[in-house]
């Protein structure tokens, strides 16, 4: 098997310790790839080349946003051309469905070409001023912040690494970039495809290693100008403590545990339909999983049945074969979700579905978990409180609109949160007091690159898509102009 290599300085290059990985296709447990597992000495490399094209050559900051627009839209192209082959990756690599993965890579494609565009609009105020020295105009300028450095995990392989690296690279700056190392081989085309474009050498770097080393040096180092990570809270907060040393800036998309409120007047069928996107999309791997279903007491009982009978439905399989869910990323994660389905039947909370390891057929070989609803949950049921990260949904009800928003916000997430209803000042009301960035009103989960997403609480801080995302990437700096030159004589005519 070919070895897929770091991409530092223009260059594909082993590890320097010569180290590789095997890379698991979660359908099967197969080895499908063996990549360069890169360590502090292999980032270090990476950080100083993106250093030295960013501050030594200085070609890409200081290119006009058209020439930079330009070469964006050939990396979309790029994609487009590669359309296929990158969703198959992803689907192997990730184990997501294909129509699934395909959608994330439109995404993708879509991301790039809608910060090509932002870059080229006007933006920044001139303000028309006077204090005394005389009229003066203050106008801000957008720049870029420098060496950022990107870390992503492997639910969405791509799209998360698109999320990053799009506005940061059109903004101006020089990236250095690790993939999760379970899920590296669409960043590897990716940088394939940035790499024919022909960007400044040391613009983009790929280093492939572990969290614990070439993640710990990205957030650590000095040279390294901005933080971007998207992943757990607690490696969040080993981030955040890490970049202290030179105050970095830091932006942190983490965990949830998203409510779907659902009250009585609720279409029915078409909030089961939703809260099954919300829960099961991604094999329920999505941080703004509609993870807490907290429904109104009356029509409890009709809903569970209703969602129960339409998850047995659900066909599990190798993502290949666009299957309703595929199998859960590596082993390790799906016992960490078994050990959860474990402890909720332990406390108490009653399993209406799923619930167990799934290995009909084909599927033996794979780590499947069937979709699973656990009823009669409070709010002291340990997966109503921590992050399953998987197709598990807990079902908790409410009496009153007062009810349910306390339900709602009991957590030390902020993510996402959505309400079903036909009364639409309630829907709008409910919204406003949820604590969360991304909201949704008779949907689950529908995103897009025009709105800018982040968490409240415990769920990080920064946005990232929308023009929010573009200014993540930016410094403001204002310019003051004295209109009227010369001697005010500030210190002799008083
Ligand atoms: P994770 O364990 O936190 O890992 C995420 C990334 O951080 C990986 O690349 C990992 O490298 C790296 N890493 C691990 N330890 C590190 C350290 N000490 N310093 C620097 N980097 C380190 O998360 P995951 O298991 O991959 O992904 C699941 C989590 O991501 C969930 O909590 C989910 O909610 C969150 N997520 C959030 C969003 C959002 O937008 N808010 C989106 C998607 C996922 P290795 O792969 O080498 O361990
Ligand atoms: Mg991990």
């Amino acid at each position: 098997m070919e070895l897929r290599k770091n991409y530092i300085n223009g260059e594909w290059v082993r590890a320097i310790s010569g180290k590789a990985r095997n890379i698991i296709n979660p359908a099967s447990g197969e080895v499908i790839a063996i990549t360069a597992e890169g360590g502090v000495e292999d980032a270090r490399l990476a950080i100083s080349a993106a250093k030295e094209a960013f501050y030594g050559k200085g070609e890409w900051r200081r290119m006009s946003a058209q020439s930079r627009s330009d070469l964006i839209l050939k990396i979309a192209d790029g994609m487009d051309a590669r359309r296929e082959e990158l969703a198959r990756t992803d689907t192997l690599d990730n184990g997501k469905p294909l129509r699934e993965a395909e959608g994330d890579v439109d995404d993708a494609i879509h991301c790039f070409r809608y910060y090509a565009g932002m870059i080229k609009a006007p933006y920044g105020g001139v303000y028309d001023v006077s204090d005394g020295f005389g009229p003066m105009h203050s106008y801000t300028i957008h720049e870029p912040i420098g060496v950022c450095g990107q870390i992503t995990p492997w639910n969405y392989p791509l799209l998360m690494a698109v999320w990053k690296i799009a506005p940061a690279l059109s903004a101006g700056n020089s990236i250095v970039f690790k993939p999760s190392s379970t899920t590296p081989l669409s960043s590897v085309i990716l940088f394939e495809i940035m790499d024919q474009v022909g960007l400044p050498k040391g613009t983009i770097n790929l280093v492939m290693g572990s969290g614990g080393t070439v993640g710990q040096e990205l957030a650590e180092s000095k040279d390294v100008d901005m933080i971007t990570f998207t992943g757990s809270t607690e490696v969040g907060q080993e981030i955040a403590k890490a970049a202290i040393g030179n105050l970095k800036k830091v932006g942190l998309e983490l965990g949830g545990k998203s409510p779907n409120v659902i009250f009585a007047d609720a279409d029915l069928e078409g909030a089961v339909e939703w809260a099954m996107i919300g829960v099961f999309f991604n094999q329920g791997e999505v941080c703004s999983a509609g993870s807490r279903i907290i429904i109104e007491e009356s029509i409890k009982d009709k809903f569970v049945a209703r969602l129960a009978e339409r998850a047995n439905a659900m066909t599990l399989g190798n993502g290949l074969d666009n299957p309703d869910m595929g199998p859960l990323v590596s082993e390790e994660h799906m016992n960490t979700v078994l050990n959860y389905i474990q402890s909720a039947k332990e406390e108490g909370a009653t399993c209406v579905c799923g619930g167990y390891r799934y290995t009909e057929g084909e599927c033996a070989k794979g780590y499947y978990v069937r979709p699973t609803i656990f009823d009669d949950c409070t709010p002291e049921t340990t997966i109503v409180k921590e992050e399953v990260f998987g197709p598990v949904v807990t079902i908790q009800t409410f009496r009153t609109e007062e009810e349910a928003v306390t339900l709602a916000n009991d957590t030390i997430y902020g993510l996402a949160g959505a309400v079903f209803t036909t009364d639409g000042a309630r829907g709008l009301r409910v919204m406003k007091e949820i604590r969360a960035g991304i909201t949704w009103i008779n949907c689950y989960n529908p995103t897009f690159n025009e709105a800018p997403w982040g968490g409240y609480k415990m769920s990080g801080y920064g946005r990232e898509l929308g023009i929010h995302g573009l200014e993540e990437y930016q410094e403001v700096k204002q310019v003051n102009i004295n209109l009227a030159p010369g001697k005010i004589g500030w210190y002799e005519e008083r």
